[in-house]
């Protein structure tokens, strides 16, 4: 049987904007002592700006003036977005459209989550994304190229390379990058420090780049050592496992599809209501209002409900 002290938490929990899965929850919420953080849309507002358009060399046919080029760039890569939903992609895509107007049709739509992605524009296989992605669809990336993209990333930008795919003649060429910034949401750090406070550890994990990693977590004090960046989305169930092993039970606090494995792996799954249904199936505890002051009400709650039961 369910304590009705339990029950009673559940009912607080709606008034406070807490979709709490059931009162069991409650008790696992109170065994908590990790609390892993995602950043895109968790910790940060999840709304990115394109901050830099840049061209590469241009190719022999390529267009004639830099800005030619970096026009060129930027309307490829919003066109080849228009098929994703990630947030990169939806700042590409608005930012693209703001310049071009209207976009080009794509063809062939291909992603691959935490990597880009590819698509047929106007006859030309477009790849967006990470330097890996663009090497896995035949895209030459020179030294060169992947320094500017680390300057890019550790000035704390999400960066990423804009190119064309290799083909049966040859190999593809990375033509520019673009460089997105994101902010962090309003009261992320109080909520962090009440969390510190509340004797829990908080922890990063993103797909995103290490320098923008580090920069959000100076912003909200995140432990550098408890930054996990670059994880791929399968990564990310194992960074909960591992952090399983090391004695508290864990919580994970996340909103993208990418994020659903790992909520669904850690001990208690909160999600930000502002995130993707696959995310908020998978939680245990889903906060409307998607501030992640809410998630420690979520945590005072449990525990204060489970002080009046006993
Ligand atoms: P996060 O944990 O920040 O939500 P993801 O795992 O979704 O990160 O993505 C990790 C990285 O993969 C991004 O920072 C970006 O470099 C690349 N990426 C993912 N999706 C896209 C996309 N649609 N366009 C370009 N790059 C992408
Ligand atoms: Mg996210």
């Amino acid at each position: 049987a369910t304590p009705v002290g339990l029950l009673a938490g559940t009912g607080r929990g709606a008034q406070l904007g807490l979709l709490i899965r059931g009162p069991e929850v409650l008790e696992d919420t109170r065994r908590v002592g990790t609390v892993v953080l995602d950043k895109t849309g968790t910790v940060t507002a999840g709304q990115l700006e394109v901050t830099g358009v840049h061209a590469f060399g241009p190719a022999e046919d390529g267009p004639a003036s830099d800005d030619d080029a970096r026009r060129q760039v930027l309307l490829l890569a919003g066109a080849a977005e228009s098929g994703s939903e990630h947030p990169i992609a939806q700042a590409i895509v608005d930012h693209a459209r703001e310049v071009a107007g209207s976009l080009p049709d794509v063809r062939d739509f291909a992603s691959s989550a935490g990597g880009g992605v590819r698509a047929g524009v106007e006859g030309t296989a477009v790849v967006v994304g990470q330097a890996a992605w663009l090497a896995e669809n035949g895209v030459n990336v020179p030294a060169e190229v992947r320094d500017r993209l680390r300057a890019a990333q550790d000035s704390g930008s999400t960066a990423v390379l804009v190119g064309t795919a290799g083909t049966d003649a040859g190999a593809g060429r990375a033509t520019g990058m673009l460089e997105l910034r994101d902010t962090v949401k309003d009261g992320s750090a109080a909520a962090i420090a009440r969390l510190r406070e509340l004797g829990l550890r908080p922890v990063l994990l993103t797909g995103d780049n290490p320098g923008v990693a580090r920069q959000v977590a100076a912003e909200v004090g995140i432990d550098p050592d408890d930054v996990y960046a670059g994880v791929l989305p399968s990564g990310k169930v194992d960074v909960v496992k591992e952090l399983q092993a090391d004695g508290a039970a864990v919580a994970m606090v996340g909103d993208g599809v990418n994020d659903a494995p790992a909520l669904a792996t850690a001990d208690l799954g909160i999600a930000m209501g502002s995130g993707t249904d696959v995310a908020i199936e998978a939680a245990d505890i889903t906060v409307m209002g998607s501030h992640l002051g809410q998630v420690v009400q979520a945590i005072e709650l449990s525990r204060a409900t489970l002080r009046t039961i006993k």
